[in-house]
């Protein structure tokens, strides 16, 4: 993405940490039988049993050390020289090899080689220049359980300053975003860079009130709204926020999560998310920026590497009659390898086209 849409990209994962599940309902009713729904692997086991949905504490311990083993990995890659741009052609997985995204990204990668093989001639070579061979690669999660999240803050000791150490950054859900609750006001005390999580119930006036409390010092990078009205209801319900924002001159960072508001139960009864709708929010998003003269400022994803069927659409055209043959997952439907290149060339583009408009409206302010 930083290449095709010559924009720095900032890489925060969903990741090493993000066990717990906020749920609508706290039982799950299955015939006559009646148990806790599930919360997450950090809370207790997706098994339909009494034992297995027994909340367990030492749950956390265990998310903890896989937390700390994934950042260690995480880590390796980014800076043990996989990242390296020379290894451009190296990212490609096999699976995805006769697909056409594999082939733009093939024609993609071909030109980052070129230009780092220019780059090299000049002089700019990965060894000497750690950017062309290293990235930086940040972890976040919701911080939903507040026992686990108070536990890992700690005092900087250079600063004096409370830090969540369970991730870089955390953020808050969108069913527990009250102004006067326990959630808020463990955020407003820790010092890292914030989500919140805003779905179609958000008004301008409550999203006001929600920055004054999280961002109180309006600090650019302190905050990042994430958008999450689903696709039918995004053109309708971002304008009107992107408005009241600009109007209060607040410094948020805005990002898309067109995942959390477009989930639906297919007929075969399968969660998942269509991938239509997926992009359509995507696009709409992009859209009311361009319209308000805000920033898209990112996107926000649940996907995996695999080969998995759980988001119906994209390339392969994915049907509701195909979710049972690769359905992995035990919370929600993740867009797959292939369905994740799809919407990074997406957002790529878009983000070019606004990068463009942006130079061009600079130099007419020049004139
Ligand atoms: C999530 O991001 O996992 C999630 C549950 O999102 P939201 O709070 O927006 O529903």
């Amino acid at each position: 993405m930083t290449f095709a849409a010559a924009s720095p990209v900032v890489k925060i994962g969903r990741v090493a940490g993000q066990f717990a599940k906020p749920r609508s309902e706290p039982m799950e009713k299955r015939g006559d039988i009646s148990l806790p729904s599930y919360r997450g692997d950090i809370v207790n086991d997706i098994a339909f049993t009494e034992a297995s949905r027994t909340p367990d504490p030492v749950r956390q311990l265990d998310a903890y050390r896989q937390s700390a083993a994934t950042l260690n990995l995480i880590r390796a890659f980014a800076s043990g020289g996989y990242a390296n741009l020379e290894n451009a052609h190296r990212w490609m997985l096999g699976f995805i090899k006769d697909s056409p995204q594999s082939a733009r990204y093939q024609e993609l990668a071909d030109r980052i080689s070129e230009t780092v093989g220019f780059m090299r001639a000049i002089g700019l070579d990965p060894e000497a220049h750690q950017e062309l061979r290293q990235t930086d690669f940040y972890t976040s999660h919701e911080a939903l359980l507040l026992g686990y999240e108070e536990a890992l803050t700690r005092i900087d000791s250079t600063t004096g300053d409370p830090y969540a150490t369970s991730g870089h950054m955390i953020w808050i859900g969108d069913r527990t975003r009250q102004l006067d609750h326990a959630h808020i006001e463990f955020a407003r005390g820790v010092k890292n860079p914030l989500g919140l999580k805003c779905g179609p119930s958000l008004t301008p006036d409550m999203l006001l009130k929600l920055i004054d409390v999280l961002d109180p010092d309006n600090e650019p990078g302190r905050l990042t709204l994430i958008c999450r009205f689903g696709a039918d209801k995004a053109a309708e319900l971002l304008p009107t926020l992107l408005r009241a924002i600009k109007r209060e001159g607040r410094n948020v960072l805005w990002s898309c999560d067109p995942m959390h508001g477009n989930t639906i139960k297919a007929a075969s009864g399968f969660k998942t998310r269509p991938f239509d709708r997926v992009i359509s929010e995507i696009r709409t998003f992009f859209a009311a920026h361009q319209a308000e003269g805000t920033y898209a400022g990112g996107v926000h994803l649940e996907m995996t590497g695999k080969n998995v069927t759980e988001c119906t659409g994209g390339a392969r055209a994915i049907s509701d009659a195909d979710l049972s043959d690769r359905y992995h997952t035990y919370c929600d439907p993740r867009l797959n390898a292939e369905q994740a290149i799809e919407i990074a060339f997406l957002v790529a583009e878009l983000l070019k086209v606004e990068r463009l408009q942006r130079v061009k409206e600079e130099v007419r302010a020049a004139e």
